[in-house]
């Protein structure tokens, strides 16, 4: 943890740990104590930001913990329709970031609407527009940022440790839910009854904007279904960088 400065070096040491032991909502109290006001947590609706969502939820912590969500115009129906039924559920209200409406208009007006198939550079302006450039506003003047990434996720998350300093952002990111396995997400939303997108029964595990995401066949990488046209880009949109 050497290149964690001091002002996190503490609390990452125990949210760490706390990580480590398994015990996820610890982690979250350790956070929401730690820096008040300036703790919050990215979900893009998918199955392990469901459980924070409730984790967070039914321990008290959403008046501190900030959820939000990265909504990039091109979301599936049924994504959208999860993050209403979430809010209702649970009672609460996620702020939702939208893009910059000129990137938006700029980028259809000279490349169209699909632009994205064309090239990965093309991929990766369309989300910086869509996802990054929105997250950098979420994340402004916070601290501890959170996310349900899980080492089991892909092999490149597997490399990755269960707190770690976002110096793109200068906020300690932090990912609960680090050590968990598939069986254990699974039980744990089948015991709480958390909210799941409709599309997992169709087979897809892992769910982005609707034009980019396809099912995945049985025993394939859950994330094979992203930008599923390009080949060994690493299945990742540039909100994680450091993958
Ligand atoms: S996932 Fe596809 S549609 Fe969504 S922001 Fe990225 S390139 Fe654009």
């Amino acid at each position: 943890m050497s290149a964690i400065p001091d002002e996190f070096h503490l609390i990452a040491e125990k949210i760490s740990a706390e990580i480590k032991a398994g015990n996820s909502v610890a982690a979250l109290q350790s956070a929401a104590v730690g820096f008040p006001g300036q703790v919050v947590f990215s979900s893009s609706l998918g199955k392990e930001d469901q459980v924070l969502t409730e984790m967070i939820a039914t321990a008290g912590l959403a008046q501190k913990i900030e959820i939000f969500s990265l909504d990039t115009g091109r979301l599936f129906e049924e994504t959208q329709y999860l993050l209403n039924l979430t809010n209702k559920a649970y009672s609460l209200k996620i702020k939702v970031y939208f893009p910059e409406a000129g990137d938006v208009e700029t980028l259809v007006r000279e490349k169209g609407s699909y632009s994205f198939f064309d090239s990965v550079e093309n991929r990766k302006e369309c989300c910086f527009i869509r996802k990054v450039k929105p997250l950098k506003r979420a994340l402004q003047n916070q601290k501890i940022w959170v996310t349900g990434i899980r080492a089991a996720q892909s092999t490149g998350r597997a490399e990755m440790l269960p707190v770690e300093l976002d110096e793109d952002h200068n906020v300690l990111k932090i990912h609960p839910l680090f050590y968990f396995t598939d069986e254990e997400l699974e039980s744990y939303i089948q015991e709480h009854s958390v909210p799941v997108n409709e599309l997992h029964k169709k087979n897809y595990p892992s769910i982005g904007c609707a034009p980019c995401t396809s099912p995945v066949k049985p025993g394939d990488d859950p994330r094979s279904g992203r930008w599923w046209w390009e080949q060994n880009t690493g299945r990742e949109c540039g909100l994680h960088a450091a993958n």
